[in-house]
Formats: structure tokens, C-alpha cells, sequence
């Protein structure tokens, strides 16, 4: 099964990734993520990566596509993969086309998430990820068993830097104004299944399983 996720930061994609991830024994494939473990590792790619993602702008499209296509060529990604937040941009989006053409591989899901700005805010200033494994809670919404402390791997849940208010401003107005077009560009090609984002977790897993079907 291979899915490919749309949506503002906040949405809730990760999260849903990360559960149909386990369903379908899929990897997740998170930009976000890989661009976090290059600045970590201080890679050249994470040095020309850092000030854009830092700042909530984006990651220039060549270095971002290149990544891209380097991942999907990992053999646990043969079977399927959810790709999340990525593309951003048409500019992505076609090549990310172009890429899924030659090696003919079928998307068979093309998820929006549709979540309002109030949800958006509160998800994102209350948002906390794993340190270690980069799963993701919420002070009150999914709370960990045992405060500032992942019930995965134990290890020490942070806020992420551009979670802070004037960089989510940010990488909100780059949403609507890069990211936004790609819901009319797959709606014109019929390829786009909406999804009720406001809702938690809980209240989705059922309109999930009829999507799926
Ligand atoms: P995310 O974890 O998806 O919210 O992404 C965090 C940051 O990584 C974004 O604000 C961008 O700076 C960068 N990023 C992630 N995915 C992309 C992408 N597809 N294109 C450009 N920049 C990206």
C-alpha cells in the first residue's frame, strides 16, 4: 500500500503515519524527519538544510527531491510507504510523478488533511516529540504515561524548535501559499480522499477504515 499525505503542519499526519505505518508494515517516510537526522548528523545536506528549517521556510526543491528519490530506492520501501509531507510544492510534486512513472509504481491513497487554524495552534504549541524515536504526544491530548518521558523508548520528549508561535505563523502562510495548489493539482487528476483533520485520533481510525477499503 502506498499513501501519500497533504496537509498544514499541525494536521496530524504524522501521527496517522505513524499508525498505519504499524498497520500495513510500512516504513513512514517523513521529510521533516530525514531533514532533522541530516542537520543532527551535520551531513552536507542537513548544513544547507538547517537555516531554512529552523526559520519554517522551505528546503529548496532539487535537494529535497534528490532525498526523496534516494530514500525510495531503500529495499523496505518496495512493498509500500507513506510519504509525509512531501511533496510540498508542485515543482515536487511533478517530479515526484515523473519518479513514480519510470519505476511504475501506483499510489493507490492521496490523503488531504483538512484542519482548521484554531486546531492547527493548539496542536502544535501543545505538540512534544520523542527525543529518541520521534514519536509524538500532546500535553493533554495524548500524553505520555509518565511526564516528559516517551512510553515507547523512554527517552525524553523536547518541544521542536519551530514549534515556537512566530515560526508556526510561518510555516503556515508557506502552507497556503506553496503547498495549498497541490490539493486543486491532484483534485483535477481525481486523486485526492479528504480527511476530517480536526478530529483526535480516535474519532478518525473508523473514517480511516472506510477510506482504506
Ligand atoms: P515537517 O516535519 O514536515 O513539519 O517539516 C519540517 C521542516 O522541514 C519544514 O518546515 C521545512 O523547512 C522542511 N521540509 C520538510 N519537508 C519538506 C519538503 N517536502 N520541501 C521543503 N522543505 C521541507
Amino acid at each position: 500500500m502506498r499513501f501519500i499525505f497533504i496537509g498544514p503542519p499541525g494536521a496530524g499526519k504524522g501521527t496517522v503515519a505513524k499508525i498505519l505505518s504499524r498497520r500495513f508494515s510500512i516504513p513512514h517516510i517523513s521529510t521533516g524527519d530525514l531533514l532533522r537526522a541530516h542537520i543532527q548528523q551535520k551531513s552536507e545536506l542537513g548544513r544547507q538544510a538547517v537555516a531554512y528549517v529552523e526559520q519554517g521556510k522551505l528546503v529548496p526543491d532539487g535537494l529535497v527531491i534528490e532525498m526523496v528519490r534516494e530514500r525510495l530506492k531503500e529495499t523496505d520501501a518496495s512493498q509500500g510507504f507513506i510519504l509525509d509531507g512531501f511533496p510540498r510544492t508542485v515543482e515536487q510534486a511533478e517530479a515526484l510523478g515523473k519518479l513514480l512513472r519510470e519505476e511504475e509504481i501506483l499510489v493507490e491513497h492521496i490523503l488531504n488533511f483538512d484542519a482548521s487554524n484554531a486546531k492547527i495552534i493548539e496542536r502544535l504549541s501543545g505538540r512534544r516529540i520523542c527525543s529518541k524515536c520521534g514519536e509524538i504526544y500532546h500535553v493533554r491530548n495524548i500524553p505520555p504515561k509518565k511526564e516528559g518521558l516517551c512510553d515507547r523508548c523512554g527517552g525524553e520528549l523536547i518541544q521542536r524548535k519551530d514549534d515556537s508561535e512566530d515560526t508556526v505563523r510561518r510555516r503556515l502562510e508557506v502552507y497556503r501559499k506553496e503547498t495549498a495548489p497541490l490539493i486543486d493539482y491532484y483534485n483535477r487528476a481525481r486523486l485526492l480522499k479528504d480527511l476530517p483533520a480536526d478530529l483526535e485520533v480516535a474519532e478518525l481510525n473508523p473514517i480511516l477504515d472506510q477510506l482504506l477499503k
